[in-house]
């Protein structure tokens, strides 16, 4: 089955024409400036008729688009460079979280057209009802989209848990769902109906892996290889390895809440104890500064920890800095085994950070065999609470990208 990162390998095998289209796609998608034909011919050393009926192809299939014109100076008609259309397909990006649920819809540029959340704690919940609820959210994202001239190729939905490649849920601890059958939950749902190219019409993926996705492609540094943390009521890590997700074996890497500091420490959902979550997790944190059982919801918690923390509560600082040295401790091992030179600190841990950032940064030049000449960069992330979502949009969208073959087929 086709990971939300990994379809490039598709190419290899395909004709001409889809090797062609892919990498006349890619270079439109990657350009600072609209490129006109004469340089896609150039840069790729395609001829000229060659890039004009893939351009045309392109077109046709809602990929690509004209540019405004640029006005050139001197003699000559004004240049029209090749943009990525605002109005061909897009993805739909989901999420499912202990306290939310969300949908978003990303078009072929990477912009976000559309993004909703619901807030609601989803433990009470059957995962019937949750996913129910879930599509109300994507029917309303569908027809916003439709509004927009934007036509939904693909939906990849971000779980809290462990995910095997035929979407089944084998366990979201924080959730309570231990072996849910997602896609046959949602099958016939009219938003997630149509199938592009032999790909599921819903890709079911860890929302931690879909989150440094996000941050993959909308970060500030372009950095290749980084350990994302989604802070929330669990803790989990995407690991991005050479600019790609390393999802482990079987898809289950990252589990990083559940790595051991304490081994006869407290109790873990996950049946261990002393695991990174009962320390860092965000109940775990309230807890700490004397706000457990506020039953906030989990955004506002996190303002209200951020709020707290400005106003130099001290239970609210002392917290804050054990759960970044806690964290700390257990980013540094992560660093020592996988040689990364940047963490992000996302999810609920992306307002935090100004707390947080400081106790990790300090286990990390302790712990860290190479920090003394070699320092790791620890920021918040770009993307926030949404980067799951927005990760989960982008993944259906890069798959078009870059294998557009399938896609032009699709709309015969
Ligand atoms: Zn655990």
């Amino acid at each position: 089955m086709s990971r939300p990162d990994a379809p490039a390998g598709a190419v290899r095998q395909g004709s001409l024409r889809e090797w062609n289209l892919a990498v006349v796609l890619g270079r439109i998608a990657a350009a600072d400036h609209p490129p006109s034909r004469a340089g896609l011919a150039a840069e790729t050393g395609l001829t000229r008729a060659t890039v004009s009926a893939v351009v045309e192809d392109l077109v046709a299939g809602r990929l690509v688009t004209e540019a405004e014109p640029t006005p050139r100076t001197g003699a000559g008609r004004p240049a029209r460079g090749l943009v990525l259309a605002a109005d061909g397909p897009a993805g739909l990006g989901l999420e499912v979280n202990v306290d939310y649920l969300a949908a978003c819809v990303v078009d072929l540029a990477g912009r976000v057209r559309h993004h909703t959340v619901h807030r609601a704690d989803l433990r009470p919940l059957t995962p019937a009802e949750a996913l129910r609820r879930l599509v109300e959210l994507a029917t309303r994202a569908r027809a916003e989209a439709a509004r927009e001239g934007l036509t939904l190729a693909g939906a990849a939905l971000a779980v809290p848990g462990l995910v095997d490649d035929a979407g089944l849920v084998r366990l979201a601890p924080n959730l309570g769902w231990r072996d849910v059958p997602v896609p046959a939950l949602l099958a016939g749902h009219p938003p997630l109906t149509a199938s592009v190219d032999g790909v599921p019409p819903l890709v079911v993926e860890n929302e931690a892996n879909l989150a440094a996705l996000g941050e993959l492609h909308a970060g500030p540094d372009g950095a290749a290889s980084f350990l994302h943390i989604s802070g929330e009521v669990g803790i989990g890590a995407g690991i991005v390895l050479d600019g790609s997700l390393f999802r482990g074996a079987r898809g289950w890497s990252g589990e990083i809440g559940h790595i051991p500091l304490h081994p006869d420490g407290p109790a873990c959902r996950c049946g261990g104890r002393g695991c990174l979550e009962t320390y860092t997790g965000q109940e775990a944190i309230l807890a700490a500064a004397g706000l457990a059982g506020a039953d906030l919801p989990a955004d506002t918690a996190t303002t209200r920890l951020a709020e707290l923390a400005e106003g130099g509560e001290p239970a609210v600082l002392r917290a804050l800095h054990h759960a970044g040295s806690a964290l700390g401790v257990a980013v540094a091992g992560v660093v020592n085994l996988l040689d990364l030179d940047t963490v992000v600190l996302g999810g609920g841990y992306a307002p935090l950070a100004a707390w947080l950032r400081p106790p990790v940064l300090t286990e990390i030049s302790h712990r860290v065999l190479t920090a003394a000449w070699s320092p790791v960069t620890v920021r918040p992330a770009v993307l926030g609470a949404e980067a799951a979502a927005v990760g989960a949009a982008g993944s259906v969208v890069r798959r078009i990208l870059a294998r557009p073959a399938g896609w032009l087929t699709h709309r015969g």
